[in-house]
């Protein structure tokens, strides 16, 4: 009887462990490297100077690494330390032409601020900062996100944006269209690390999966959770909205790995699947 309960127990955490976000070696993407046997320590590993999330995978410590939208295609490598050395481990960028997209909004403010807009904008950026600095060391099992509203996917992460016709910074997360008021629900358990109304992401929530695996989630008509409070998957986290620069209501999302933001799709393996 006991056997059997254990290997109940067991099981679940044997069929979903080990999951990492589905491989992108481009811009925006995630890169996975396997760094050596678990029966050694988790080595520390850096990647343009910031700490890099590492999970056992298998009989392997494997270096989880978020690759900037703005890197150049090419070369390049993440550091190793642990007791005994350090080392260095090399991989491959490739370009990835992301495609543009033109958007017009009638509020001249969301495209040019005022003074006093741009005022606001840096009172935020610390508590913004704060959040998305966030280094907690705790063991990571696995890496694998539900959608956190059902609706449609308005706009990929990637697109090179226009707005009226101004170049602007890239569409750094995964739009997904619904109605005000749906409801959006953590994809994974995480800690809400700050809740707050900011300029261009609105009422926002950010959400520390661990080891600076953070979730961005912004627009929203309705915040429900609050800073310090632990999530599971499926918690309701707000609704959906329009709040700060939208053309109309949806949920952005942000997912960050190293300080970097990258594809959210990559994280959600039914969205990965349909992916190239
Ligand atoms: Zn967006």
């Amino acid at each position: 009887m006991h056997k059997y309960l254990t290997l109940l127990l067991l099981l679940p955490s044997l069929s979903f462990a080990n999951a990492v976000p589905k491989q992108l070696y481009a811009p925006g993407g995630v890169v996975s490297i396997a760094l050596g046997s678990v029966t050694k320590p988790a080595p520390e590993v850096y990647f343009q100077e910031q700490r890099v999330l590492v999970l056992a995978k298998g009989k392997q410590w494997v270096a989880v690494v978020g690759i900037p939208l703005s890197i150049q295609p090419g070369a390049h490598s993440i550091q190793l330390k642990s007791a005994e050395s350090s080392q260095t481990f090399d991989f491959r960028i490739f370009a990835k032409d992301y495609p543009a997209q033109y958007i017009t909004l009638k509020n001249k403010r969301m495209v040019n601020p005022n003074p006093d807009d741009t005022q606001r904008i840096s009172n935020e950026r610390p508590a913004i900062n704060k959040a998305l600095n966030t280094w907690t060391q705790q063991v990571v099992e696995e890496i694998s996100f539900a959608l956190p509203v059902i609706g449609r996917l308005s706009s990929p992460f990637g697109l090179k944006r226009f707005f009226n016709n101004q170049p602007k910074n890239p569409h750094s997360g995964l739009d997904i269209a619904a109605p005000t008021g749906t409801t959006i629900s953590a994809p994974a358990s995480g800690l809400v690390i700050n809740t707050g109304s900011y300029y261009y992401n609105g009422n926002s929530v950010f959400i520390d999966h661990g080891q600076g695996l953070i979730s961005g989630y912004f627009h929203l008509s309705k915040i429900s959770v609050k800073a310090g409070q632990l999530v599971e998957q499926g918690t309701k986290l707000g609704e959906v909205g329009e709040t700060g620069r939208v053309t109309g209501p949806h949920l952005h999302w942000n997912v960050y790995l190293n300080k970097t933001k990258v594809d959210p799709a990559l994280f959600v393996p039914e969205l990965a699947v349909e992916a190239k």
